[in-house]
């Protein structure tokens, strides 16, 4: 897919319509048009790249820093105290609009939306060489 087929793109540009919450230089957040809860927002970079790590250094601390005052404002907005972060990267990882972006989701005490996580305690020699191969 080209950038000029990008969603997300479309929407920097102007050429698709959406409910605008934060604006600066680097990044832009909208509320999703498929919320998971009310004021699910997506931020996501100006510049397109499609994965965290292809960001550059400026546009991944510009989306860094704009994520606490963003959810404040967001969650100040809809009454929640809680929160996730959600920011896929591939089709494996459930990556559907391939140009960077952070889910900000707010959460409610049984709000039903729960977790797909099934974590299992991991072996100590696997974690052992792991870490050692990913620190190398
Ligand atoms: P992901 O599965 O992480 O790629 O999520 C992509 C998100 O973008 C989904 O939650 C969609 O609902 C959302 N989305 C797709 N198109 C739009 C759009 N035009 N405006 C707002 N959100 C969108």
């Amino acid at each position: 897919m080209s950038v000029a087929d990008c969603v997300f793109c479309k929407i920097v540009a102007g050429e698709i319509p959406c409910h605008r919450v934060f604006e600066n230089e680097r990044v832009l957040a909208f509320l999703d048009i498929n919320p998971l809860s009310l004021g699910h927002t997506v931020l996501i970079p100006r510049a397109h790249a499609v994965r965290f790590e292809q960001l550059s250094e400026d546009d991944a601390a510009a989306l860094a820093g704009a994520i606490g005052p963003l959810a404040r404002r967001i969650l100040s907005a809809v009454g929640s105290e809680d929160y996730n972060l959600l920011q896929n990267n591939g089709a494996s990882a459930g990556q559907v609009v391939m140009h960077v972006h952070i889910h900000i989701i707010p959460r409610r005490a049984n709000d039903g939306l729960g977790f797909r996580w099934k974590p299992k305690p991991g072996a100590p020699e696997e974690l052992s060489t792991l870490a050692s191969r990913i620190s190398a």
